[in-house]
Formats: C-alpha cells, structure tokens, sequence
C-alpha cells in the first residue's frame, strides 16, 4: 500500500524514514537540515523518536540534515562507512555515538547494512528483510547498483522484494540501462522504486518494463510493507 503526503518541502537529496516494530531508523538526511526540520514536523515525526541514523554516502544532498538534527539536541546512533572524512566523524562524535560499519552489520531487528562498497565515492545500502523479501533502500549506488543489489543477495541471500532509491544512471546510455535492466530480472528483483539521481530516462525504462512493479515514489511519499 502507497499513499502520498503532498505538504513537504522540496530540495535535491534523499532521505527515509524507517519504521520498524517501534523502531524508527533515518537513512540520509537530504541537504537541507531546516527542510528536513520542517518536513519532520509536518509527518509528525518527533526528532527523539529516532533511534538510528544511516548516512549512505558523504555527498552533501545525503549528509546535509545530519547537523541540525543533531542540533535539536537528539542523540541516535549514526552509522557511516569507516572511509568519511575523519572531521567529519569527529563532529558527529562530539554530538552523539558514531559506529563505523562492517559489511553485513545489524543496525536495528530486521535492519542490516551491505558495508561500504567502492574506492571514488564509497556507499553502503541498507536492507530490510521483510516476509515478502529483501527491500534494498540505496542513497546514490555511486559504486553501481547492480553491484549493491547483488552485495545485498550475497549478505542475506533473502529473494529481492524492492529496490528502492536513488539508481545514480542519469547520464547512462539506453543499451546500459537495458543491460541493468536485465540484471535486475537475473537477481529476481520484483519490484522497483527509483527516485532522487536515477535520471528521468531511466526512471521511464524502469517504469516500462516493472508496468505494475513500478513504484512511483518522491518526497512524502509512504510506503507500508507487512513487517
Ligand atoms: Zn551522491
Ligand atoms: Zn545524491
């Protein structure tokens, strides 16, 4: 089930709320820490509920809120691929606890990371195991989605239910997006929701050959998945 909320702010960068059995976990923090302020406000989602903060990559669209969340005094625990800037670290450490992530490592119940993957930009995923399957939520996949996707099923080895995030193919040729097409067919990925750096090409290939499978998803918009 889907339903979107149409009174959020909008800015380029990504950013979900993740709800678990009590549990509440956000992945990326978008760029804008007053927008992700305002947006919170506007779901209802009090800062302290948020137990965990999984930061994918260290590009500003994806790391940007980080700062003001914390600034409203909250304290979770903040996730990172051990490769971000040490200063960086350093700030999140004089705030609140900081872990530095291993592949395959459990966040909250049900909750994992892929690790961090890729030499330029390195990233992790997050991945959900659900009844229904593994949802795989990705920030940028920067080192390939098709790399991610299959880290995940070699981690879990769960069917892939849902990809979700942003696909990073915005400048990528048809014949690349055909073949990674495919490759999400050979992984058994059965749905799909690409947003935020897919590229409009590619979120409309997508869109074509998912047909029912496809997820349309932006900001405020929910998701609701049997636990
Ligand atoms: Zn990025
Ligand atoms: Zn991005």
């Amino acid at each position: 089930m889907s339903l979107t909320t149409p009174s959020l702010e909008t800015t380029w960068g990504f950013s979900a709320l993740v709800e678990r059995q009590g549990q509440t976990l956000l992945f990326d923090t978008g760029g804008d820490g007053s927008i992700l302020l305002k947006n919170m406000a506007a779901l209802g989602v009090d800062p302290g509920r948020i137990q965990s903060v999984v930061l994918s990559h260290i590009h500003g669209d994806h790391v940007g809120g980080l700062e003001a969340l914390l600034d409203t005094g909250v304290q979770p625990m903040v996730y990172v691929p051990p490769s971000f800037p040490e200063d960086f670290k350093n700030l999140v450490r004089q705030k609140t606890t900081l872990i530095e992530v291993e592949p395959g490592q459990w966040i909250m119940e049900g909750m994992l990371n892929t690790g961090e993957m890729g030499t330029s930009i390195p990233e992790q995923a997050l991945i959900l195991r659900t009844m229904k399957g593994m949802v795989v939520l990705m920030g940028c996949a920067h080192p390939g989605i098709v790399r991610l996707v299959d880290l995940a099923i070699q981690l879990v080895g769960d069917p892939v239910y849902l990809v979700m995030g942003g696909f990073h193919l915005g400048d990528a040729s048809n014949n690349r997006i055909t073949s990674i097409l495919e490759e999400f067919r050979r992984m058994g990925v059965q749905k799909v929701a690409p947003s935020h750096c897919t590229g409009d090409k590619a979120i409309g290939m997508f869109r074509e050959e998912y047909g029912d499978d496809f997820i349309e998803s932006g900001a405020g918009f929910v998701l609701v998945i049997e636990p």
